[in-house]
């Protein structure tokens, strides 16, 4: 076992209903002083205290019990590694957090007056000019509110672009590799999704560009470095086709980690890209909470951001312009969501620029450190060295009958997040590893050594590797039914 396993203490915890007792309440505040409301009128009937029927009347204590026992079931970022592949789980730095809670920024106004936002608007502005330094383009917008956001409202600038030369075309080519909003996007702007398989190597395929790539094909959106962490070292000649063709190069930017301070897709040949600050710039995320995907451009593009945008007059002071002719529109009400951007300007501040790159060097290394170490325990499908993340599959082990479904669960009996599993779906049984770079030696050891672990039992005793987890409050699910049949009602309801 690494030392790695779970020990803390986890409470099993059923449903709140059915608990407490009748006359038992939490706090309520006296009713003098308060004007004098009637609830038998202000409340729909049957629903005050007591009427409702097996509605449980419980303490302030039981309340923050229940919630809190079972908020331990969750893992996080904060408690051990958290390799889930392109997801880029870094640890994040609690100065994001103190800068984020500022009072002249939280207590703004969406509504107030541009002189009284100058602040926000200068950070804005700020975070919108590094990330053109980063990435080697012109402008940018920080209003789309997710990555997949950034990818319609990039494809939409494309489709503007396109419709102003007289030349509105119909397809998005897609490699087989690319994460699922891609496609997603491209259908949803109104194109057909045409998928360019992979070379062999896992690397966009020339021969296959160039059959695909024709005057009816508005872009190329590709990945770089690709979903299976491999640079996509003919990105030079890749954009060059596509423009000689009369198409733009999308570039999904989610996960900058291997290029910070390194690389830009400026210099690439990329038209458009976008870039998750609740990745590579550090804001927590996953369960659904707010992120920010700005998109970048290469001037031609410019004309057709979202408005207003942030601009900068002669006097020094920030104001919003509305007057965008060509805009494609508004992507999110007021500037975005603020408090990623403030996170990842605070990130970015702190670092600086050589850090940045450090950053890009220590996610590389760590990644290719795993793929070293577990080179002789799993099937590794792409040779050469890897960028940010990589790929192994379960081609070993299934000759034992274990799945990587079984490797990733037996990874939560050892304290670890599992990676991503079964992505890209152009490798049977991936297991998509992605370390980061805020991640020690240690850390990086002792999941390997958990890896190496469940690989020799995968052999020596693959039930039990197929058993996990063991240790968790709730063990192996029937995910199928989960998924399909999920019972998401309260007893109370029925
Ligand atoms: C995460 C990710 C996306 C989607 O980003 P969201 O913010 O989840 O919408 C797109 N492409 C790649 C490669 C990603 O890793």
């Amino acid at each position: 076992m690494s030392g790695q396993s779970q020990r803390g203490i986890n409470f099993t915890e059923g449903e709140i209903f059915g608990r407490g007792a009748p006359d038992r309440e939490g706090y309520t505040p006296p009713r003098s002083g308060l004007p004098a409301i009637d609830p038998e009128s202000a409340l729909p009937a049957g629903t005050l205290r007591g009427q409702l029927e097996g509605f449980p009347s419980l303490s302030e204590p039981e309340v923050t019990r229940h919630y809190t026992r079972m908020s331990q079931w969750n893992f996080a970022v904060d408690l051990n590694f958290y390799p889930l592949g392109s997801c880029t789980m870094k640890y994040n730095p609690r100065i994001n957090e103190a800068v984020a809670r500022i009072g002249g920024f939280t207590t703004l106004h969406p509504m107030a007056p541009q002189e009284q936002a100058q602040g926000t608007l200068q950070v804005i502005d700020d975070l919108e000019k590094w990330l053109c330094q980063i990435s080697g383009m012109d402008a940018a917008t920080l209003q789309p509110a997710a990555g997949a956001q950034g990818e319609l409202v990039g494809l939409l600038m494309i489709r503007a672009a396109l419709t102003a030369r007289g030349n509105p075309r119909k397809k998005v080519l897609l490699p087989d590799s690319s994460h699922g909003t891609n496609p997603a996007s491209a259908v949803y702007c109104g194109y057909e999704a045409v998928t360019l398989p992979s070379g062999p190597d896992g690397r966009v395929d020339m021969a296959q560009l160039d059959r695909l790539m024709d005057d009816e094909t508005a872009a190329l959106m590709v990945t770089n470095p690709n979903t299976l962490g491999i640079f996509e070292s003919d990105i030079i000649q890749i954009s060059k086709l596509v423009h000689d063709r009369g198409g733009f190069i999308y570039c999904d930017g989610a996960n900058l980690n291997a290029f910070l301070g390194k690389a830009r897709f400026g210099d690439m040949g990329v038209d458009v890209a976008h870039v998750n600050l609740h990745k590579t710039f550090s804001t927590p995320h996953g369960g659904g909470g707010p992120g920010s995907g700005p998109v970048v451009v290469k001037q031609e593009l410019a004309p057709y951001l979202p408005f207003p945008v942030v601009a900068q007059g002669d006097d020094g002071a920030y104001s919003l312009e509305y007057d965008r002719p060509q805009s494609v529109g508004r992507a999110h009400g007021f500037f975005g969501n603020t408090g990623v951007l403030l996170r990842a300007a605070a990130y970015i501040l702190s670092m600086g620029p050589q850090g940045l790159a450090q950053v890009a060097e220590a996610a590389v290394v760590n990644a290719n450190y795993i793929r070293a170490r577990l080179g002789d325990h799993y099937h590794i499908p792409y040779p050469g060295r890897c960028m940010h993340e990589l790929v192994i599959t379960d081609k070993l082990q299934s000759e034992y009958g274990v799945s990587t479904l079984d490797i990733a669960k037996a990874l939560i009996d050892r304290g670890f997040h599992p990676p991503t599993i079964y992505f890209p779906t152009i490798t049977r049984g991936a297991m998509m590893i992605e370390p980061t770079e805020t991640e020690s030696l240690e850390t990086l050891d002792s999941f390997c050594e958990a890896m190496i672990e469940i690989a020799d039992l995968a052999k020596a005793d693959p039930e039990s590797i197929k058993a996990a987890p063991v240790t968790t409050v709730r063990t192996r699910l029937d995910e199928a039914t989960a998924a399909r049949r999920p019972q998401l009602r309260c007893s109370l309801c029925g």
